[in-house]
């Protein structure tokens, strides 16, 4: 069965103006056989929906990680959203706190956002299964999905897709803490794939430095990972993802900055024994 991955976007918190370096804000697709899933509707997604369409996928799946604008913010470019041609089969998203999916959709799609809607080629919002914040009725989920509550302000949840090559994870947005790791570990431990948050170094965490050239603060409780506690939380599994891609890259490093932070990361993880790949270009596709 066919098992392709694109990098729509892995911009984390807001499209990046920096040139030479990736821009667009989180969403990932994968081709299994014929279905296309859809991982996040930031603003990437519109690079996941050409490629999905150029495969010719027969149906599409949505997943939705968490609410926040930077994996919302692509929605009006989701061009399965205004077709029914290929039918979308539901969007599965998690209780986030304050708003659920039909908020946001209704924000996104209102005239002094968005000009048309969906609806208005009478077209109607694709199912929606919310997960709730105990995940009691992931029975909702497909294709045997499984799914793990991470530490994001707000809420986010991780998805783990089975397939017969290797089982892929997204965690796209977590903090790592003492109390989340054993979780973590289990969940992610054993996968072909895992792709993971790593937005900040630990000097940049901890409030020695800041991030290009804005100011020095703790980052503490903002929901996103640093090396270390991305290698805390690995070192439970057993065994360990066989890959890891590293994604939502900070929008304030230059192309430079983000090379060098690129750097530091392949040699941090070289060290363990850690097979890291760091933050895929804009629409970079892969087989695995
Ligand atoms: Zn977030």
């Amino acid at each position: 069965m066919q098992l392709s991955i694109i990098s729509g976007g892995t911009c984390g918190s807001n499209p990046s103006t920096h040139a030479g370096r990736p821009r667009l804000t989180t969403s990932f697709g994968i081709i299994r056989g014929t279905d296309g899933i859809i991982i996040d509707n930031g603003s990437g997604v519109q690079n996941v929906v050409r490629h999905l369409q150029k495969e010719k996928v027969e149906r599409v799946l949505m997943l939705q990680s968490h609410l926040h604008a930077d994996h919302t913010d692509g929605l009006p470019q989701n061009s399965y959203l205004f077709q029914n041609k290929v039918p979308v089969m539901g969007i599965w998203v998690p209780k986030c706190e304050g708003a659920d999916f039909r908020t946001v959709w209704e924000q996104r799609f209102t005239p002094h956002i968005w000009p048309v809607r969906p609806e208005t080629f009478g077209i109607a919002m694709p199912a929606q299964y919310t997960l709730g914040s105990d995940l009691s009725n992931v029975g909702f989920l497909p294709l045997g999905i499984t799914t793990l509550r991470l530490n994001h302000p707000g809420g986010s949840v991780a998805y783990r897709i089975p397939h017969e090559r290797g089982d892929i994870v997204i965690a796209t947005d977590h903090e790592p803490t003492g109390e989340t790791n054993a979780a973590y570990a289990s969940f992610v431990g054993g996968a072909q794939l895992l792709i993971a948050d790593l937005q900040y170094r630990d000097s940049e965490y901890n409030g020695e430095v800041g991030i290009g050239d804005g100011p020095a603060m703790k980052r503490v409780g903002w929901g996103h990972a640093t090396p270390k506690l991305l290698a805390e939380a690995l070192s439970g599994c057993q065994p360990l993802p066989k890959e890891v891609w590293i994604t939502h890259h900070d929008p304030n490093r230059t192309a430079g900055d983000l090379d060098d932070f690129e750097s530091e990361v392949y040699t941090f993880f070289d060290g363990l024994g850690i097979n890291v790949t760091a933050f895929a270009g804009d629409g970079e596709v892969n087989e695995i």
